[in-house]
């Protein structure tokens, strides 16, 4: 659903040059959860935004269920991150004006639903992330958490194959980071979303099938966790099963 083809990506500071990705490869598959893993300064925030359409490569190509993006006029851009990819940030970057509600309809609005249809699937979302009480609240009168599924239900407004998530916990204690990766784990498992999370929460990597580990703008390695599962749990398991017997 996602390839990326050799992204480069510099920045110029007066006459310093900053060169955050030094040519990265990647490819992620519809309905995978890959965890994007890597010291401070890396690049995860800057691939982040290649991928989501935030920002331009240097060099290279993002091509979103193969269409190259860069090829994009304004209004598709518009249209691929209203409609195709849901963002959550780790200062959550909530509308303080608004409500949680009006937070979550926004998307919709620009996607043309009518406010009833809009009203209506914002509380369902809401309620699945357990904001049951909370519409009518500003983000100031939210805890950090909460804020944090109102993004959640806001980034799922347009039901988008992708969720792209930076530091979704970075802002987070440790429970409620554990119930923010529970969340995104559901949408995957269940929905089938596509997620895609940078981070530095090693409770991330449990849910993880695919953590890209990043290391001074280039991809050091590729853990899959599911090869892991069969070569390390498989004999646990079964070592298990004879010790109980
Ligand atoms: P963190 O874990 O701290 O969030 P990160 O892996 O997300 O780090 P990036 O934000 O991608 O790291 O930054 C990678 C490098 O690119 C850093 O050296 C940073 O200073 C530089 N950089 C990122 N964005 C810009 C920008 N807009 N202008 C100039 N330099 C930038
Ligand atoms: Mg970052």
């Amino acid at each position: 659903i996602v390839r990326v083809i050799n992204v480069t990506k510099s920045f110029r500071m007066g006459n310093l040059e900053v060169e955050a990705l030094k040519g990265v490869d990647l490819e992620i598959n519809s309905s995978e959860y890959v965890s994007i893993m890597g010291p401070s300064g890396s690049g995860k925030s800057t691939l982040f935004n290649m991928i989501g359409g935030l920002d331009k490569p240097t060099n290279g190509k993002v091509f979103i269920d193969e269409v190259d993006i860069s090829q994009l006029d304004a209004f598709e851009l518009a249209w691929l991150r209203n409609r195709k990819i849901g963002y959550i940030f780790q200062t959550f970057n909530l509308i303080p004006v608004m409500t949680a509600l009006e937070n979550v309809t926004l998307p919709m609005t620009f996607a043309g639903v009518n406010s009833a249809d809009a009203q209506e699937k914002g509380i369902a979302l809401l309620d699945e992330v357990g904001l049951q009480k909370r519409y009518q609240h500003r983000p100031s009168e939210l805890s950090g958490g909460q804020q944090q599924r109102v993004a959640i239900a806001r980034a799922l407004a347009n039901s988008p194959a992708i969720i792209l998530a930076d530091e979704p916990t970075g802002n987070l204690d440790t429970s409620t980071g554990e119930e923010i990766i529970a969340m995104l784990e559901k949408l995957s498992v269940e929905h089938g979303v596509t997620i895609i999370s940078a981070t530095h929460d090693h409770k991330m990597l449990a849910v993880s099938d695919r953590v890209v580990w990043i290391r001074d703008g280039k991809v050091e390695r590729i853990e899959d966790r599911h090869a892991l599962d069969i070569s390390v749990g498989g004999i646990q398991s079964q070592a298990d099963r004879e010790s109980t017997d």
